[in-house]
């Protein structure tokens, strides 16, 4: 019927790169979505023709091994080597502080992503998709054709229903949205999982402390950002209960402290958070900290939604009172 010829261009963009392998990886400290949702996205450019291969930055905890146990997945290596001039997605975060060391050698070729911009360059246009959603395995979900839905194997949908109900502490958190909801119902019946089940071991393998010591518990869900030209650190520990950490807070207010001394940050948080509660308390460390040494604040359930907004403008009163 059409008289056109479509000529599709070879994987020109970067003619070098032959068909290298991609490689595909979250954050550092990885926390369940940075794990599941690369090893979902890995899965996806592979139904696209495209040869790539999932990693993680770190440890597994016991939230996300427990969702691998439930898929039946085994864990993806260990991202080791060097990424100078290799083809890379990027899950789950984008700023260079939280990824490899070599990250900004490599080709950025796309990122999936629910958290700011912050910091990344790349050397050639990439396929980005970022999004305001409470997860990255949403971002991934919206992002599918519907062929490659139907396609998804239950195993997948498991790790992306763990991801979403993982981030969004089984939609109790304020960066949940209706999207979220919408996939994880979707991705439930592609799973063949009951989500109330899932979602109540899940959140008791999340907020599972014992016998971890200080140091580990500390440095599990670390995170560094730049706010206002600040070093800053944030480490996150979700409990069912405050009391769960009583004993241990001694030594995690050392170890908070030794954190700024050997980084040279000018501010680390810990915001040990109660999801049955809803409220966090945050300690502080380093230079640039706030007066008080701790705080409790109530409703604070996210470090992304909650406070880092609730830090920012406390570092713009620090600026304007000094
Ligand atoms: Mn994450
Ligand atoms: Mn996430």
């Amino acid at each position: 019927m059409s008289g056109f010829f479509v000529f599709v261009a070879g994987p020109t963009r970067f003619p070098n790169l032959g068909h290298s392998m991609i490689n595909v990886f979250g954050h550092l400290n990885p926390d369940s979505d940075a794990i599941c949702s690369a090893v979902a996205t890995a899965w996806w450019l592979n139904q696209r023709g495209q040869r790539a291969k999932a990693w993680r930055l770190g440890e597994m905890n016991r939230e996300t091994q427990f969702i691998f146990q439930q898929a039946g997945v085994s864990a993806p290596e260990l991202l080791q080597g060097s990424l100078k001039d290799k083809p890379v997605w990027l899950v789950d975060f984008t700023e260079p502080a939280q990824g490899p060391e070599t990250l900004e050698e490599s080709l950025v070729l796309g990122v999936i992503d629910h958290h700011r911009l912050g910091g990344l360059f790349t050397r050639e246009p990439a396929d980005i998709c970022i999004k305001p959603f409470g997860c990255s395995a949403t971002v991934l979900w919206e992002t599918m054709s519907p062929e490659i839905r139907r396609a998804l194997p239950p195993s997948l949908a498991t790790l992306m229903l763990g991801a979403i109900l993982s981030d969004t502490i089984a939609f109790r958190s304020p960066t949940t949205t209706e999207t979220d909801r919408q996939a994880a119902t979707r991705l439930s019946a592609l799973a063949g999982i009951d989500c109330e089940a899932f979602s109540s071991e899940l959140l008791q393998a999340k907020t599972d402390i014992r016998g971890i010591d200080a140091q580990t518990l500390l440095h599990r869900d670390l995170k560094s950002f730049t706010l206002q030209g600040k070093k800053v650190f944030i480490a996150q520990i979700e409990l069912a209960s405050l009391r769960q950490v009583a004993e241990l807070q001694p030594s995690l207010l050392h170890q908070l402290e030794t954190l700024a001394n050997e980084t040279s940050a000018d501010i680390c948080v810990l915001m040990l958070t109660d999801i049955s509660h809803t409220c966090s308390e945050l300690f502080f460390s380093g230079p640039a900290r706030p007066a008080d040494s701790s705080c409790r604040v109530p409703g604070m359930l996210s470090r992304k939604k909650q406070l880092l907004p609730w830090l920012n403008e406390r570092l713009n009163e620090l600026r304007r009172t000094s």
